[in-house]
């Protein structure tokens, strides 16, 4: 396949923000790719080489080395383009002028096919150490100069990572399912396959090569993650009983959730986020090979930054320390952590994830020789509501924040990547109506005046409504912050500043400034009302109402969730729902 086919589909994907249209456009190229190129098409047009879990190192240009590329492939002067990146704010359309200034045909005479393109991006990751920034731009260059002015446009977002055709992974799954099957009703197949892979490079290689079936019969594969399970919540244990009947109920620790790979003496970390992060935490790579009687195996736990001496909990904030790049042995020794674990989703050649709540502990227990720092969560099986009431204050007594109570019943299937009834969450109430913080992401802003001008006044924050892969706003924060905080948020958001409203966010307020949705915050308000001025459940509860947080207040950020894993409207709807049942 051609390169400039796929500028084509992004020139059309870029034209439209209507989801069944694009899904169309999408199936239309990725029916007509190879089957061997197919992955190669859509980790390209989702602006990346590989899976980001991966670990491999991104493209990720610095936009000057892309200005210099663009210099060298157009014959202008470096000036010349940045004035024209100036201008136009944005470092595509400014690749396309810059080339169109200087030339009417192809310069390098060759046609790029996806596949040299991708085999260039990949040299351009992979490049290192002295001289690497030269070689950088070499590759580039040589790229850019192959393909068409609209051509260097897709590159060169590409390349400082900025592509963002707003194309989200279920439209590329109904897409992959209308091209290779016919139709969007065996899109739930596909979906099974990429939860336990998040991989959809490698689903969509299972069903060009081998079939739908084979992709039906799919395991999980040890370095590839499997899509986390999220629980439901549920204000009291009456209620939750009643949902699930027996369970078992697990302490709840507030820290980062970990989903551990070991083959043999290798092992990997992977967040919530997927995002692979085992060189953060050697103290738990070296647990796992000393504690885990098994040669492979994949499980689940809490990571919680601890006081070695106490064992006392500390907060989610001291764990976020670890999160860094540089000085992690020093940050080890500073703050010490804990696992707590609670799933066995493979062991040995075994798949779990379809096998019974029971049987999965069970195997937990088995394979894992506890001690103080890696352990299993501490958990009671029981049907009544008084036993969970009695926990519940163990739990929070013990600087947790509540429970987790799972179903044990026959069909407690781990259930890749869903926010399930199986797994109910509850936790400690606070003083308002609004019972819990909710965690929003990011997508406007407003400047600020007087003393906050510089920063901004407040944040337009939105929750997600998976169904149909929108951010839908909630609320306008701007209390919370400290003024630390408030110097701070102008950078912190400055990668995601975009021209106009990001395809995905749904918003009948018009901010100042725009930005791709990936900040998540933690808000906590006084309580949930109805508002004709946000979008969050638009139309389900009241005719041109949707859903707003009243007196939102900034808690905290949370940089271990990704956009898509905010609260959730539906979740927004219960809460809003539980509040005036007891208001
Ligand atoms: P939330 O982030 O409020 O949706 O709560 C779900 C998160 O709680 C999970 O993603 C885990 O990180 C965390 N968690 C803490 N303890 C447990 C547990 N025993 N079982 C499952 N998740 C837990």
């Amino acid at each position: 396949m051609l390169y400039s086919t796929l500028v084509e589909t992004y020139e059309r994907l870029e034209a439209t923000t209507k989801r069944l249209e694009m899904t169309d456009i999408l199936a239309g190229l990725l029916g007509a790719a190879e089957p061997e190129e197919l992955e190669k098409v859509i980790y390209l047009t989702q602006g990346k080489i590989h899976p980001d879990w991966t670990g491999e190192p991104e493209i990720g240009m610095a936009e000057r080395m892309a200005v210099d590329t663009i210099a060298r492939a157009s014959g202008l002067k470096k000036d010349e383009v940045e004035t024209i990146l100036a201008e136009r704010g944005d470092i595509g359309l400014a690749a396309e002028q810059a080339l169109n200034a200087k030339r009417q045909a192809m310069l390098g005479g060759k046609r790029f096919t996806v596949s040299d393109i991708y085999g260039i991006l990949d040299l351009i990751a992979k490049e290192s150490g002295k001289g690497s920034s030269g070689r950088k731009v070499d590759r580039l260059v040589r790229a850019m100069v192959n393909v068409s002015p609209v051509g260097a446009r897709y590159l060169a977002r590409t390349v400082v990572g900025a592509l963002r055709l707003g194309v989200g992974d279920m439209t590329i799954l109904d897409a992959l399912a209308l091209a290779y099957t016919g139709s969007t009703g065996n899109r739930g197949l596909l979906e099974r396959a990429y939860n336990l892979t998040s991989d959809l490079g490698y689903v969509s290689r299972v069903l060009a090569e081998e079939g739908l079936q084979a992709l039906g019969e799919l395991h999980v594969v040890i370095g590839k993650p499997i899509r986390m399970m999220l629980a439901q919540r549920l204000s009291t244990p009456e209620e939750t009983i009643e949902k699930l009947g027996t369970c078992s109920a697990e302490y709840k620790l507030d820290g980062e959730r970990f989903q551990i790979h070991k083959k043999g003496g290798a092992v990997q970390i992977f967040s919530r986020r997927l995002e692979n992060i085992t060189r953060m935490y050697p103290d738990a790579v070296a647990m796992t090979l000393d504690h885990v009687n098994a040669e492979e195996a994949i499980l689940e736990g809490e990571a919680v930054a601890i006081d070695p001496e106490t064992g006392e909990m500390k907060p989610f904030q001291t764990l976020m320390q670890r999160r860094r790049k540089y000085r992690i042995e020093e940050m080890m020794e500073k703050f010490p952590i804990a696992v707590f674990l609670f799933e066995c989703l493979y062991a040995d050649g075994e798949d779990l994830t379809l096998e019974p709540y029971t049987i999965r502990r069970a195997r937990l227990g088995e394979i894992v020789e506890e001690n103080d720092r890696f352990k299993l969560v501490r958990a009671i099986e029981t049907s009544e509501a008084s036993d969970l009431v009695d926990f519940f204050e163990e739990a929070i007594t013990d600087g947790t924040e509540g429970l987790v109570v799972k179903s044990t019943a026959d069909e407690s299937i781990y259930r890749a990547g869903a926010r399930s009834w199986l797994w109910v969450k509850l936790k400690a109430s606070y003083q308002s109506k609004m019972v819990e913080p909710v965690d929003l992401v990011v997508v406007g802003a407003f400047h600020g005046r007087g003393r906050r001008a510089g920063s901004y006044g407040a944040l337009l924050m939105a929750a997600y409504d998976p169904d149909e892969e929108m951010f839908r706003t909630v609320c306008k924060v701007g209390s919370g912050f400290t003024d630390e905080d408030l110097v701070k948020l102008p950078e912190m958001l400055e990668g995601d500043q975009r021209d106009g409203k990001h395809p995905r966010v749904d918003s009948l307020i018009e901010a100042e400034v725009w930005f791709n949705p990936s900040l998540v915050m933690e808000i906590l308000g006084d309580e949930i009302t109805l508002s004709p001025v946000h979008t969050c459940a638009f139309n389900e509860l009241r005719e041109k109402s949707g859903l707003a947080i009243r007196f939102p207040r900034f808690l905290r950020l949370r940089e271990d969730k990704s956009a898509e894993d905010t609260t959730v409207v539906d979740e927004i709807v219960d809460m809003y729902r539980a509040q005036t049942k007891t208001m």
